[in-house]
């Protein structure tokens, strides 16, 4: 089967690749679309996220939906020509987090696209199908590989326990920061600012459900959102930017007691924190990883109407020109907020 990898930082291939049999516990998705994540980024242009380096030539991409073509021998028939969303990492489902339905933090989870399992930018992926939800035929497949930046801002809102009319402050309204806000519009946020670096984001956040969106490069983040608020800061400041230096953003424009989410990834093993705002304001600091038991959750959403992914997805190209996709979002370019691989 056609499939793309990745070689070296901004060098990605065509290239020809067994197809995958599905074991009989997975379904073997034909996949249909595969979105370009602000993760992505890290490794096409840097080859790491953190400690988590490619060493061998890897196929990336985990946001991704599909026709279910065939099911091993133990999993579940009807599947077979139904569209899925693919939720991406398999956990082993017998460790203690696991067990624990900490399933996202699993230790030895098996992530596609993250080195050193493949990802989705292929024809072909063999997946668990407990991990396979179908959607209902109103959702495209470009629609549905959104469900897995929407379980993410889902996963987000869960773990801030957003009450309603409490202030929020969404740093980066990329496609993350943008469904964040509608999750949190949903769940019954009082006023959403946000911030972003590009005008055209900033521009459009609005659409979203962000009251009052800044460009942070010509304003400072900081300052602006504490006189937005009277000098006492949100109650919930949320980071789904790609940068080190949002979550002491975020500690700096949380109010006194606030809670500050980490959605974003900085892609570096290290950052700055205001170790002493933090302190004294006694913040509570919650890291999001990825997801759990959110996919369902999302495709009602979407499903419902309620939230919306359709018009966030802004570029489609062939598989063939995955390349080309990968740089349009490394360079933000066009207005670019998600980006698709169709097939
Ligand atoms: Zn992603
Ligand atoms: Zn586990």
């Amino acid at each position: 089967m056609k499939a793309v990898k990745w070689f070296a930082p901004h060098d990605m291939r065509l290239v020809e690749v067994p197809k995958p049999a599905p074991k009989p516990h997975e379904a073997l998705i034909r996949i249909e679309s595969t979105g370009v994540c602000g993760s992505d980024m890290h490794y096409y242009t840097d080859g790491r996220i953190g400690k988590t380096i490619i060493t061998e030539p890897l196929i990336l991409g985990h946001e991704y939906a599909g026709i279910v073509e065939s099911v091993g021998a133990d999993a579940n028939p009807a599947l077979v020509g139904k569209r899925v969303a693919v939720e991406p990492g398999i956990p082993c489902l017998k460790c203690e987090h696991c067990l624990r339905g900490r399933y996202n933090v699993c230790t030895t989870l098996q992530f596609p696209g993250g080195p050193p399992y493949d990802g989705a930018l292929a024809e072909y992926s063999a997946v668990h199908a407990a991990f396979c939800f179908p959607v209902p035929d109103a959702i495209t497949a470009a629609e549905a590989a959104m469900i897995e930046p929407l379980a993410v801002a889902l996963h987000t809102i869960e773990l801030a326990h957003l009450m309603p009319g409490e202030t929020v402050a969404i740093l980066g309204l990329g496609p993350i920061g943008l469904l964040t806000a509608q999750v949190a519009r949903l769940a019954g946020a009082g006023r959403i600012l946000g911030t972003d670096l590009l005008g055209y984001r900033v521009d459009v956040a609005k659409r979203y459900g962000v009251d009052a969106a800044y460009n942070a490069q010509t304003i400072d983040s900081v300052e602006t959102i504490l006189r937005e608020t009277n000098g006492r800061g949100v109650d919930l400041a949320i980071d789904c930017a790609r940068s080190t230096l949002t979550p002491a953003i975020a500690c700096r424009v949380a109010r006194p007691a606030g809670r500050c989410i980490l959605t974003g990834i900085s892609g570096e093993e290290y950052g700055q924190f205001p170790v002493d705002i933090a302190r004294r304001k006694e913040l509570t600091i919650t890291w999001c990883r990825r997801f759990r038991f959110n996919f369902q959750t999302a495709i009602d959403l979407v499903a419902s109407g309620r939230i919306d992914v359709r018009s966030l997805i802004t570029h489609s190209f062939p598989l063939e020109q995955s390349r080309d996709a990968f740089e349009l979002v490394s360079r933000a370019g066009e207005n670019v907020l998600k980006t698709s691989v169709d097939q």
